[in-house]
């Protein structure tokens, strides 16, 4: 027999939990939305493509609801290289067993690869909701009324939403759309949890985002960060991490003239790592030659590519 309180009640019964899948091309803003959503920084984000190479959860505990957010790579075209198939593989798996998806675009502009994301969500069988991300770029603002329309004609998306991630602009509006379209279920995390990362991850994350910003059109995306060495002390968190590239010339990219790159990077690195971890950070860098890894399937699931990494 049900009872008024306890597990079983009608609390329980009230609560809504499920997992919202954050989709599209590369650049239009899933990791920024994703850190908007939850108010602190999960994703890195930078305006180059692979920045984000892993699913990342962001997880939202509200008072009668809980929203797992799933960051995913970039759905590109021509994936050439091994890497970029593990990218595309990891974003097209973390589409399974969602129950929502939020597709983004940015401004105004319908793409080709937009489109072909488009075919790729159109195949599942849950609501999709469009957020037309960057509308803070949009001039005159006029111009998203007839975009909104448009696209609203090429797919039943179960809302669209104009939103700028940057800004926080229209993202309670989007969040209240997959409120109300969540499965009645408990909470499967615990309040305090805001991902599914170690704080071991997040660090080589933030590592990997200091280059891939600091360093302009010579990035060499074959780079990758291992953290070697974690050790969290009371007060202070010692880190040595790697830096893995392809090719010697790329080692000297990546230091820098007389070591300035390198430094900088780790520099603000640690910074943000202080602040994160509210304690004091020692931080060093190596970097290293490993011809061809992001080739290389086995070398890359075992730098944590890939499926379940
Ligand atoms: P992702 O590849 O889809 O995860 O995109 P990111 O979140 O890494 O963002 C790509 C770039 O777009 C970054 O430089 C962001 O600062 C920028 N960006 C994201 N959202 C907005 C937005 O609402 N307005 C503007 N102007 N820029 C944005
Ligand atoms: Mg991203």
């Amino acid at each position: 027999m049900a009872t008024e309180t306890g597990a079983g009640g009608p609390a329980a019964q009230d609560h809504r939990c499920g997992f919202v899948a954050l989709v599209g091309r590369p650049n239009v803003g899933k990791s920024t939305l994703l850190n908007r959503l939850i108010g602190e920084k999960i994703s890195i984000t930078s305006s180059k493509p692979q920045t984000t190479r892993h699913r990342v959860l962001g997880i939202r505990t509200l008072d009668r609801a809980q929203i797992v957010y799933v960051d995913t790579p970039g759905l590109h075209r021509g994936a050439r290289r091994a890497i970029n198939r593990v990218l595309n593989e990891t974003a097209l798996a973390a589409l399974q067993d969602v129950d929502l998806v939020v597709m983004l675009v940015a401004g105004t502009r319908f793409t080709d690869e937009d489109e072909q994301v488009l075919a790729a969500v159109s195949r599942l069988s849950v609501p999709v909701v469009l957020a037309i991300n960057k509308v803070d770029r949009v001039r005159p603002k006029t111009a998203i009324l007839p975009f909104i329309q448009q696209l609203a004609g090429r797919f039943p998306f179960a809302a669209i939403v104009p939103l700028s991630a940057l800004h926080g602009d229209g993202v309670e509006a989007l969040e209240q759309e997959l409120l109300q379209r969540l499965p009645p279920s408990p909470p499967l995390f615990p309040p305090d949890q805001i991902t599914d990362r170690s704080a071991r991850f997040l660090a080589a994350e933030r590592v990997r985002e200091k280059l891939f910003r600091k360093l302009g059109e010579e990035l060499p995306y074959g780079l990758t960060v291992e953290i070697e060495r974690f050790e969290e002390g009371e007060r202070l968190v010692r880190i040595h991490a790697l830096v893995w590239v392809e090719r010697p010339s790329h080692k000297k990219i990546v230091i820098g003239h007389k070591g300035a790159m390198l430094k900088a990077v780790g520099r603000e690195a640690r910074l943000e790592l202080e602040r994160l971890f509210g304690k004091r950070v020692y931080l060093e860098l190596w970097v290293k030659v490993k011809e061809g890894w992001a080739d290389d399937e086995r070398a890359l699931h075992s730098l944590g590519y890939g499926r379940d990494a």
